[in-house]
């Protein structure tokens, strides 16, 4: 009888307390979900360019079969027109003007919580390769990762990231995959192989190009031009690779070269091509080798995937595939990244993972990279803490992948501030006014008719552009709070 009691009033304690414990630790309803997190951006990579956002080329068999079995957002659009703005939008959730973050000189506030310092605090590995020179953790990008892997400080040059990426990321990346075993890891891999200049290799080269026979270099004679210019100098000499590029894309004579070189070429003379309105001699063939670049980076991406379901991890894993920016092609009278126009701010944006509704989903309703940080947490079903709850200026977008949500329309802002350009943008329903802050002018575009963004109706629509633009501007002196 003795023992009885005693084992039922230990047996109420032990009740109690565990019940204490998951009260504590557990909110109703809200079991974190054990996902893996992983996020592939491939950088300059433009929506439109892609198969499954209508492209005619056969630019992206794999990331089209992933885009069928996933959720893709047709109208995906970038806070920033760049590299740096751009990714520390979408790994804190905030627009530029919030974060504030445009160079290499500045650096992400210790007050704004990063993504993966979030997710390691809920016992994440987390690992990144990362190749672009403007995700350097100089400016704060491995803050939360366990092993950031940021190639030019790897003994990687720019070579290697143009022409032998894929051997060492893949093993990389598969031997990372192996090492995880059952732990669970947030993995942030981004490539830099689309980016310009557009050194595909063979045979991506020549695949939509085949019989190209003008004054374009090889890739191989183009690194021999390249060695000889900057081989003491592997990480500035980018922005001189960049504009040889675009100096022997238009068969420019070589006085113009050492000018540009002097200058540290590539925005120097990105700027002298917008200025002077001046399309590449080659402006076809630059087209091709991107898209070719697109078709390597997809080969890539489809063997990874491979990988993922040869380990078993699809079924416990949410796979996110998107990009920072978009790249123009002279659509309105530049090259590269600069401006706020839609080749550069439209970005794909594809999602999978564990138990979501329908697979093939393609959502037209907008959806931006700030979303991508909350829309994590929602599907892992994490309580992040109410400062992160107030810093994120994006929404979950799983309501509207649930169809709870169907026609929330949103100002859908974005801002650049690149190669002399500080233009901000404002898209609300089929309306998108670009300002250029520094010259005070500004452009409308009615996308329905328009998407394309060619012909400037401000003059026909004064009212509609100044309702937009007094939106941009409470934006602006907002901060970017709207989201
Ligand atoms: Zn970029």
């Amino acid at each position: 009888m003795f023992k009885k009691s005693w084992a039922l009033i230990i047996f109420t304690i032990f009740l109690l307390l565990a019940l204490t414990v998951s009260f504590l630790f557990i909110r109703p309803g809200k079991i974190a979900k054990d996902y893996n997190v992983i996020i592939v951006s491939i950088d300059s990579l433009r929506a439109d360019h892609l198969g499954s956002y209508g492209y005619s080329r056969s630019t992206s068999i794999n990331i089209d079969e992933f885009a069928s079995n996933a959720i893709l957002f047709e109208n995906a659009t970038t806070q920033g027109g760049w590299t740096i703005p751009s990714y520390v939008s979408l790994f804190t959730s905030t627009y530029p003007s919030t974060h504030g973050v445009s160079s290499q000189k500045s650096n992400i506030s210790e007050k704004q919580k990063m993504l993966a310092e979030i997710l390691k605090g809920y016992g994440y590995e987390t690992v990144a390769f990362a190749e672009n020179p403007g995700v350097d953790p100089i400016i704060g990008f491995d803050r939360g990762f366990d092993a950031y892997h940021f190639r030019l400080n790897e003994n990687h040059t720019y070579q290697d990231l143009k022409i032998n990426w894929t051997k060492f990321e893949m093993t990389d990346i598969k031997n990372f995959l192996k090492e995880m075993g059952n732990e669970k890891f947030f993995l942030f891999i981004q490539l830099e192989s689309v980016h310009s200049p557009y050194l595909p290799n063979a045979p991506y080269d020549a695949l939509f190009d085949p019989d190209y026979n003008g004054s374009m270099p090889t890739t191989e004679d183009f690194y021999k031009i390249y060695y000889g210019l900057c081989e003491s100098d592997k990480k500035l000499c980018r922005a001189s690779l960049e504009s040889l590029f675009w100096l022997l894309a238009d068969n420019q004579p070589s006085s113009l070269i050492s000018e540009y070189m002097g200058n540290r070429g590539q925005i120097s003379y990105i700027q002298h091509l917008r200025d002077n309105k001046i399309k590449v001699y080659n402006h076809d063939h630059i087209i091709a080798l991107y898209d070719g670049a697109i078709r390597e980076v997809d080969d890539f991406f489809g063997e990874f995937l491979k990988e993922l379901e040869r380990d078993n991890l699809m079924n416990k894993t949410i796979v996110i595939f998107t990009s920072d920016h978009g790249e123009e092609f002279y659509e309105h009278g530049g090259y590269i990244h600069s401006g706020g126009h839609v080749e550069i701010t439209h970005v794909p944006l594809i999602i999978k993972y564990p138990g979501m509704p329908e697979t093939g989903l393609r959502i037209g309703t907008d959806a931006k990279l700030i979303d991508v940080m909350p829309t994590i947490f929602n599907i892992l079903n994490l309580s992040v803490d109410e400062n992160i709850e107030e810093q994120m200026q994006g929404r979950s977008l799983v309501p509207v992948i649930e169809n709870r949500e169907t026609t929330a329309e949103r100002d859908v802002f974005s801002e650049s501030n690149i190669l002399g350009s500080f233009k901000k943008s404002i898209t609300s329903g089929k309306w998108k006014l670009i300002h250029d802050m520094k010259t005070g002018n500004s452009e409308l575009y009615n996308l329905e008719e328009d998407p394309g963004e060619q012909h400037n109706v401000i003059d026909k629509y004064p009212e509609i552009a100044g309702d937009l633009k007094k939106r941009l501007f409470s934006f602006i002196m907002g901060k970017g709070n709207n989201s």
